[in-house]
């Protein structure tokens, strides 16, 4: 603003005959009030005519009168006219007009060729002198479509440079908003006149013009007020001096008047309080020596917060800034803007009959009434423009919700939208309210695999070859365990008494291969264990076989009717290193700038991919993207959150590989945002009291795809039941440990040995493990073979046998078969064995009882063509 205010009115001294003492002090006043029907001007002229007349001595100055001239139009040839009737009738002074430029040049013009003297009525010298009163309304229509264009917020900053500020009526555009207003007022409040002044105004505005919505008090009455006290307070200086009289003049003539030049000198003499301030002439006639203040409207009301004075220039309080941006969100109206995306903001399926944020729900639509509530704001939703979430633009400004914050067109963005770095720098997030990643959806095709072999898909191939080598392993720790335990040693003959017995172990290794199998195919065998260690083995193993067998049936129902997933990728490089599936992210999203500006080679190769496809691989939402990849061979790279929600309600589709990156979703706001700090702690508050994340479920919710079809449809590995092959590897231990046992146990009550305990049990171990013993004799192994093995129960059974070994302690093994019977045909058989039995592995012995004699003999009655290698000192 021009810093002079040059001018308190228009004044022009028109000459005319002073009439006697006392005189009436005539002036006219030429008024073009632009609020007509507030009639403002004319109250401002009764009230100071009717205050000057009372306070007047009317003896030494007669009373004031002001003939009143109405300007319908800004016209130079009617104003001149009208300033001839006016001269002609002698008038010590014109007033005005305050807003009409032309008439203002003209009655001037015709004021000083009849060598008077004007002042300028309008406030400044080169801001325009309409400017006063014109002021009011276009302050109201310039707030009015502000207010339209969204534009009535914190970010924007109004001054006006109108010097009535403070009477301007702006409640309608400050209520429930913070909007930066800057004005400027030259009005004395405390002037006497000052309430009485508005009070008039405002009446006559109310009987008046109640048509009209009020705008406020315009400045030029109060100009009149102080411009008639100026003129007569220069008029009575002047009459002290010198007899003023009036002179009539007319536009024809060249005559003058003659107290004109004086009057010009005593109205700069003037100095006076008016309601204008202080009032003080310099040498042209300008004003000088006032001062504006500067003021600033809140929601609090008008506050003064500096000032400008003519001389000594402009003095603002220095946290003027801070005044102007320490808003506050609290019973504020915020413009929201959003974009519809599932399940953040949907539009709700009767949002045509609905209106306003109604129309909308989601779990960004629940999240923002909650922090509504706890910050207690209200709120506006708005679909962002362009449906974009916001990318730059080749010419460096910024497209969707972004671009809609940093041109201040929404005060906040409440959608899913990605904190980036690249987005930080040209808007302002809050703390993340959820976090994320970048992920792959694919299509699943569920495909029923038929085959030959499906009945193996219930387990991996891992567990089917654990069972294998714990097949073997348990047959031969079972072989082991049972030759090594005596208690597996039983008699063939318990009824032989005195003599030595033949013991027989059934765990033959045929036997010991034969039993697990019997067990596992839930079928049992005949062998039966005897000793604790082979039924602790035994059990263990019945236990892992029920176990497997359960496990097996259970899922193998699951795979005859449950599909199988087929993806040909599996992560990201897969998809990265071919070219038949496509794939491509949403168009001005952040996915795309991610690959985009990747760094990383494979993302680099993915974008270049992508780049050159770009018509056919963006999509313009996340809904046509899901259509594309369940529709053709199309993999869609979107964020990790809406790739849960779209997995939960189509069991098609699926997530290739895990997520890309790490990121969050923020509420996003214009750089600078004064309600950072609140929104911040209300979101932090919502993740604490687990709100965000009770809404996350809700929204996210669908009972469509479980998880446990997945996983059923994948064969059980390892990881499923491992603890299973863990039991069973400790029964098997626990075994080995007890035959242990039973062999000590055994070995302290019989005969004993030279041999220590231990040096018994290793050779025992020993002779199985070579396959070389029969620890039947100890201290029987000779080389010498006696009888082939082979010889066959049935050869024998029908002859009539008369093999007996009688052992050298006089104990006979085996009999004549036709005295003895099948039975005792059979003792001669396993004694043969028994004799042979360190050719290799028998499963026949002689009793415990027998074997700690030494030099035991075996007599054989056999005919020597039968066994003619069998020699007495062999045995
Ligand atoms: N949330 C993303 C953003 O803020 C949009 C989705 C996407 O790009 O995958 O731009």
């Amino acid at each position: 603003m021009h810093p002079v205010l040059a001018a308190l009115l228009l004044l022009a001294m028109c000459a005319g005959r002073m009439s006697s003492n006392p005189f009436t002090l005539r002036l006219a006043a030429v008024l073009d009030d632009p609020m007509e029907c507030s009639r403002g001007e004319r109250l401002a002229i009764t009230l100071a005519k009717e205050g000057i007349n009372r306070v007047s001595n009317l003896s030494v100055m007669g009373k004031v009168e002001v003939d009143i001239f109405e300007l319908l139009r800004d016209s130079e040839y009617e104003t001149g006219d009208t300033m001839c009737q006016i001269i002609s009738k002698g008038v010590l002074a014109v007033l005005g007009p305050s807003a009409s430029p032309a008439s203002d040049t003209i009655i001037s013009n015709i004021c000083g060729e009849k060598e008077n003297y004007s002042i300028p009525i309008s406030p400044g010298t080169t801001t325009p002198r309409h400017m006063a009163d014109g002021k009011t309304a276009v302050t109201h229509s310039i707030m009015l479509k502000a207010s339209e264009l969204g534009m009535l917020s914190i970010y924007y900053t109004y001054i006006f440079t109108t010097m009535e500020f403070s009477l301007l009526q702006l409640d309608d555009f400050l209520v429930k908003r913070w909007v930066n207003i800057l004005g400027f007022s030259v009005l004395n409040h405390s002037h006497p006149y000052f309430p009485d002044l508005l009070l008039s105004l405002n009446r006559s505005w109310q009987e008046n013009c109640d048509h009209a919505p009020f705008t406020g008090v315009p400045l030029s009455p109060a100009l009149l007020f102080d411009a008639m006290h100026v003129v007569v307070s220069a008029v009575r200086e002047l009459n002290r001096s010198q007899s003023v009289g009036v002179t009539q003049l007319t536009c024809q003539s060249p005559k003058i008047w003659e107290h004109g030049t004086s009057l010009m000198n005593y109205l700069r003499m003037v100095e006076l309080e008016g309601l204008t301030g202080h009032i003080e002439f310099n040498s042209k006639g300008h004003r000088f020596n006032y001062a504006l203040r500067v003021i600033q409207s809140s929601s609090e009301g008008l506050r003064q917060v500096g000032e400008w004075h003519s001389e000594h220039g402009l003095s603002m309080e220095s946290d003027i800034n801070l005044l102007i941006m320490a808003g506050t969100i609290f019973n504020t109206t915020l413009t929201i803007t959003t974009i519809l995306e599932n399940p953040y903001v949907m539009l709700r399926s009767e949002h045509q009959a609905l209106e306003g944020n109604e129309r909308y729900e989601g779990f960004c639509v629940d999240m923002l009434r909650e922090l509504a509530e706890l910050l207690h704001f209200n709120y506006r939703l708005r679909l962002v423009a362009d449906g974009v979430y916001g990318v730059p633009s080749a010419n460096g400004t910024w497209t969707g919700m972004v671009g809609e914050l940093i041109s201040r067109k929404a005060d906040l963005a409440v959608a899913g939208l990605t904190i980036t770095s690249e987005r930080e720098k040209v808007i302002d997030f809050s703390k993340p309210f959820m976090t994320l990643g970048i992920s792959i959806m694919y299509t699943a095709h569920m495909t029923r695999r038929p085959g030959y072999w499906s009945f193996l898909d219930p387990f991996s191939p891992g567990v089917w070859l654990f069972m294998l080598l714990a097949y073997l392993i348990v047959s031969c720790v079972l072989f082991l365990v049972a030759r090594l335990t005596p208690y597996e040693w039983c008699s063939t003959e318990p009824c032989l008494r005195g003599r030595c017995k033949l013991v027989l172990n059934q765990y033959t290794l045929g036997n010991s291969l034969w039993f697990p199998v019997g067990g596992f195919m839930q079928q049992g065998s005949a062998i039966t264990p005897h000793a604790l260690s082979t039924r602790c083995l035994s059990a263990v193993w019945w236990f892992f076989t029920l176990i497997i067998v359960s496990s097996y049936t259970a899922n193998l129902a699951a795979f005859l009717t449950v599909h199988r997933m087929e993806v040909p990728i599996e992560s990201v490089d897969d998809l990265a290193d071919q070219t038949t599936i496509e794939y491509g992210t949403m168009q001005g999203g952040s996915t795309m700038t991610f690959f985009q500006n990747s760094q990383y080679q494979t993302y680099q190769r993915m974008w270049n991919f992508m780049h050159a496809k770009q018509t056919s691989v963006f999509v313009k939402s996340t809904e046509e993207g899901i259509d594309r990849v369940l529709k053709s061979n199309y993999a869609y790279l979107l964020e990790s959150t809406m790739n849960e929600y779209y997995r939960q309600r189509n069991c098609n589709l699926t997530q290739i590989g895990g997520v890309l990156d790490t990121k969050g979703y923020g509420i996003g706001m214009p750089l600078g945002s004064v309600y950072r700090d609140e929104i911040d702690l209300a979101v932090l508050k919502l993740q604490e009291d687990n709100r965000l994340e009770i809404l996350k479920r809700k929204w996210w919710r669908g009972d469509k795809c479980s998880k446990e079809d997945d996983r059923r449809a994948q064969g059980l590995g390892m990881e499923n039941i491992g603890g299973v092959f863990v039991v069973l590897l400790s029964g098997l231990l626990l075994a080995v440990f007890m035959a242990g046992l039973e062999f000590v146990w055994v070995q302290q009550h019989s005969p004993r040995s030279e041999l220590s305990m231990c040096t018994e049990m290793l050779r025992a171990l020993h002779g199985i493990l070579l396959c070389e013993d029969s620890m039947a004799l100890h201290g029987f192994r000779g080389p010498g073979i006696l009888l082939q093995t082979h010889t066959s129960l049935p050869e024998e059974h029908g002859r009539t046998k008369t093999a007996t070994c009688t052992l050298s302690n006089g104990m006979v093994c085996g009999m004549d078969n036709s005295s003895s019977g099948p039975m005792e045909s059979q003792s001669h058989r396993l004694a043969q064995e028994a004799i042979l039995g360190p050719r290799g592995c028998t499963h026949v012995r002689i009793c415990p009882e027998c074997r700690g004699y030494k030099g035991l003999r075996v007599q054989t009655l056999l005919p020597r063509k039968h066994s003619p290698d069998l020699r007495e000192e062999n045995v």
